[in-house]
């Protein structure tokens, strides 16, 4: 089977390169998985962890997505962040400012598991494998821990802002940029835990 493509064909202009491929999958805070099962496509949202050009995977050993990847199969992994809201004058052309990667692969077993679990903890909280206890043989046993080159990939980006038809420039409808951000809220401690680490704190 030939590899997919990863020319980004609409808007080519917008195409980004590997270390953008890399910068949304170290911001996003998940990925979606999509596999292919009994013919059908099926796209999961998982939690996921990069070390280099390297993308890992975990959850249950018996989570479906693990049983479509078993003896290595390909999927489509995909991360996206959304920068803002572009909204213009008319409908037809409001927009979003965002940056997203795909990638293409063969989901392999990890080789270093070790590396995959860090990678994975460590991806939404830099700093919380220094705090927590690692696991033991028996809890990876019961994980499925799985590996993705990042060598067929793409990244895609769009900033700016409204790109308006000319004759709605006189319209009264607001338009313009909106942020958007993803920001983490106050801690909630749970019973019994003193101060919150440096890793909470900053
Ligand atoms: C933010 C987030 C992070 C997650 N991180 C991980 C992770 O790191 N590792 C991991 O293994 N799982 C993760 N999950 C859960 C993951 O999406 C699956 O639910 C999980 O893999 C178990 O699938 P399963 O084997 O029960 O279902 P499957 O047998 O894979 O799926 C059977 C059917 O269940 C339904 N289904 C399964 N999952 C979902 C879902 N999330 N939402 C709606 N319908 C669903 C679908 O209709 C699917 O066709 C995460 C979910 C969320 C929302």
């Amino acid at each position: 089977m030939a590899t997919p493509s990863t020319d980004v064909r609409r808007h080519p202009e917008r195409t980004g390169d590997a270390a953008l491929v890399r910068e949304v999958l170290d911001e996003a805070l998940i990925v979606h998985v999509g596999t292919v099962r009994d013919g059908w496509p099926v796209v999961l949202p998982m939690a996921h962890g990069r070390d280099g050009d390297t993308l890992y995977l975990h959850g249950s050993a018996a989570a479906g997505v693990f049983r479509d990847v078993r003896g290595g199969s390909r999927v489509c992994v995909t991360a996206t962040i959304v920068d803002a809201l572009v909204l213009t004058r008319s409908a037809f052309n409001h927009s979003m400012n965002y940056r997203c990667a795909v990638v293409y692969g063969e989901a392999l077993a990890a080789t270093n598991l070790d590396a995959a679990v860090r990678a994975v903890v460590e991806h939404n909280l830099p700093g919380r494998n220094a705090d927590v206890r690692q696991p033991t043989e028996a809890e990876l046993r019961e994980t499925g821990i799985w590996q993705l080159d990042l060598t067929t990939a793409s990244a895609k980006v769009r900033t700016g802002g409204p790109i308006e038809d000319p004759a709605d420039l006189d319209l009264p409808a607001w338009a313009g940029v909106v942020p958007v951000r993803t920001v983490l809220g106050e801690p909630v401690p749970d019973e019994g835990v003193t101060a919150a680490p440096p890793h909470l704190r900053d």
